[in-house]
């Protein structure tokens, strides 16, 4: 993993998640460059490092495509030139950041294979655990990597299965059963566009519509973005194919034992976006009113770090009757082109992106809500700046369980000597933050934040992986 170039990192000790994806087929023939830009600005939180978009014409030639990729935010790759040359009425985008593969231009996305069936383009989200496995066995059979990246070895077993089955769909069916980990899928062929989401669900993908116009995206707020109604989920192990016909569902995919990924809700979706129809923003305010009632503390304001503590600090609001505030101001504009301050100065680096304010919290008990902490330095700066602008005391609670162990499956969650609360107790890392009381969420009330639904994954805070996870750390493994 190289994150030199993302600022989160440094003034942070931030989760990523690894992308967002985004699928277009207007059965009228317009242009979906535009549309695909649009819903690529709304995904920009699920990766910032590059993106990308490959379009497609269903009435011209099998396999021309055409793509414009590169390293930046949405709106440092794209201009209204290189959007207005993407013509075609069927296309897929992409938004990453790498948990799998070096950050350079070569694995940025969507990936575009040209095989004797004509052209895939292939945007992923998640990471696949069995992926050094199917990469030997694709080489020993021939095949040449442009990539480090895992979608490559997704792509080449979708084109060698389309080389022995009867339609592209089918293809993905079949590429699907060599597949673990975890994985949401759009992909492009001359005629079709179609959607697959792993047996667990980890990330997540759905459906809109708009006239006569299909959209796939990682997320709700994607489809609100290019004006598409929500029309369904796509399911745990369901591909779907969308054509002129409209939506064709094969399921065959599918298995009983459902792990979408809980921490969606807690902090990488928008809290704008529905995730298999849970709104995001319910959840938050769910997890805030449970820190209310497991962890009630005498106070006089409530705040929230910014962005996904907020609706959290919300919630513990509503069940406590303390009042909400706004204690910090967060600067949004802080992209990669960033200057980096030295390290000497990281301490004012986090006030670049953060800060306090000071009329709100002088001379307050303050109840400061955040998602989580990861390592803890950006907590202990946090709570270090709430006390020098004269918060008299801190108490600071969590809308998620302590991480204790690392995440396999599209996150960054790192391994878990990183990670403070596997190697301290809440106690410690209470006084090792600076803060007056500390709770976290538990993992028992996990299920409340998604309705009572027991089909979530908490590995990271568990240990109870729906999938037998590697032995070793093999992310950052493939690229060696
Ligand atoms: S391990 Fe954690 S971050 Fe990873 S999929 Fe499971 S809940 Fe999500």
């Amino acid at each position: 993993m190289n994150n030199s170039n993302n600022v989160d990192n440094y003034i942070s000790d931030e989760i990523h998640e690894e992308c967002g994806v985004f699928g277009i087929y207007d059965l009228d023939g317009n242009d979906v460059a535009s549309s695909i830009y649009y819903g690529l600005f709304a995904l920009q939180h699920r990766g910032q490092e590059s993106c990308g978009i490959a379009v497609s014409d269903t009435n011209g030639p099998k396999g021309s495509v055409k793509s414009c990729k590169g390293m930046g935010l949405v709106n440092e790759v794209f201009t209204p030139e290189s959007l207005e040359e993407l013509k075609g009425n069927i296309g897929v985008g992409h938004v990453r950041y790498s948990t799998a593969g070096a950050s350079n231009r070569e694995n940025t996305q969507p990936l575009v294979l040209n095989y004797v069936k004509g052209t895939l383009g292939l945007a992923h989200n998640g990471n696949l655990i069995n992926v050094l496995e199917l990469k030997d066995q694709l080489a020993y059979t021939g095949a040449i990597f442009q990539t480090t990246i895992d979608s490559e070895v997704i792509a080449y077993l979708i084109a060698r299965e389309r080389l022995q089955t009867g339609s592209v769909e089918e293809a993905v069916g079949k590429a699907m059963l060599k597949l673990k980990g975890a994985y949401s899928l759009v992909i492009m062929s001359p005629r079709k566009l179609i959607g697959a989401r792993d047996p667990f669900g980890f990330r997540p993908l759905c459906i809109g519509k708009r006239d006569n116009t299909y959209v796939l995206a990682s997320e709700s707020s994607a489809l609100d973005a290019v004006d598409a109604e929500f029309v369904r989920d796509v399911l745990p192990g369901e591909v779907v194919m969308i054509n002129k016909d409209g939506i064709h569902s094969d399921m065959s995919m599918a298995q009983p034992k459902i792990s979408k990924c809980i921490f969606e809700y807690i902090y990488f979706a928008r809290p704008d976006s529905c995730l298999d129809t849970v709104s995001v923003y319910n959840s938050r305010i769910m997890a805030g009113r449970i820190l209310a009632q497991t962890y009630p503390v005498e106070a006089d304001l409530v705040v929230g770090v910014p962005d996904s503590g907020n609706a959290a600090a919300m919630g513990y609001s509503f069940e406590s009757g303390i009042q909400y505030a706004t204690a910090f101001v967060k600067n949004s504009y802080v992209g990669r082109t960033f200057i980096k301050p030295k390290q000497s100065m990281r301490e004012s680096s986090v006030r670049i992106k953060l800060n306090v304010l000071k009329d709100v919290v002088k001379g307050k008990r303050v109840i400061m809500i955040d998602d989580s902490i990861v390592r803890g330095t950006t907590c202990e700066r946090i709570v270090r700046m709430l006390k020098n602008a004269g918060a008299t005391e801190v108490h600071v609670r969590i809308s998620s369980p302590p991480f204790l162990y690392p995440c396999y499956f599209g996150t960054d969650v790192p391994s878990d000597d990183q990670l403070i609360a596997h190697n301290n107790t809440v106690e410690q890392i209470r006084d090792m933050i600076g803060a007056d009381s500390l709770g976290y969420l538990s993992v028992d009330r996990l299920s409340e934040l998604i309705k009572g639904d027991t089909g979530y994954c908490d590995a990271c805070f568990s240990g109870n992986y729906p999938i037998e996870p590697p032995k070793d750390d093999i992310r950052g493994e493939y690229e060696r």
